[in-house]
């Protein structure tokens, strides 16, 4: 299933995410914003359960989210830019990385570096900005469900057609949640009309 945002809030952060512009501090607080928003979209049916509260008015039952930790695995290194805002709204996140090398001439990913929480009975959100290939995500989705991770969820801010289609054939069961769709790959590898290298922006490499 693939999620795509429609919210003119996310368009405005896309444009300017894209705008070779921008700076890498600019560059980083909208990744944050528009990460939050994926974060709202790629959970809104996470389970709640019934709680009492005493308003100043009177009392009430309200909702409570029930407990079911969180997991955000971001594969290095540009999903790390996507860690903080789960931080900052989950009451129970942990993080979990999986390192992705790409390389420049092939375009596929080498595995260098996995360290994961306790994926068992958790949300597992897979996180990553830009979805070209599918290569890396589908490796990074490999790891966690061999590490006993069920159904996790791709969350990524930029996606190609051909990555969507690569991660829905290899792991139809997950979920892939995306800022925008754009329109293809490049040569390279890169996509179009994309915002360039997503890691470069972030840290101005
Ligand atoms: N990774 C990036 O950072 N940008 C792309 O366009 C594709 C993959």
């Amino acid at each position: 299933m693939l999620s795509v945002l429609h919210h003119p809030l996310a368009d405005h952060i896309i444009t300017h995410l894209r705008d070779r512009t921008t700076k890498p501090a600019t560059f980083r607080t909208l990744a944050y914003q528009l990460t939050l928003l994926l974060a709202i979209d790629a959970t809104r049916d996470l389970e709640t359960e019934p709680k009492m509260v005493d308003t100043p008015l009177e009392s009430m039952t309200g909702r409570v989210l029930s407990h079911q930790p969180i997991v955000v695995v971001a594969i290095l290194r540009a999903g790390v830019s996507m860690v903080q805002p789960f931080l900052d709204v989950f009451p129970d996140v942990s993080v979990g990385y999986v390192g992705l090398e790409r390389d420049h001439q092939t375009a596929v990913a080498r595995s260098y570096y996995t360290k994961l929480p306790s994926l068992a009975g958790r949300r597992i959100l897979v996180v990553d900005p830009m979805l070209a290939t599918g290569g890396s995500a589908c490796q990074a989705i490999d790891v966690v469900k061999q590490s006993g991770g069920a159904e996790p969820r791709l969350v990524c801010i930029i996606a190609a057609p051909e990555g969507v289609a690569e991660v829905s054939r290899r792991h139809p069961d997950v979920s892939i949640h995306v800022g925008v769709l754009d329109r293809t790959l490049n040569q390279r590898k890169y996509i179009l009309p994309g915002l360039g290298d997503f890691g470069d922006r972030l840290y101005g490499t």
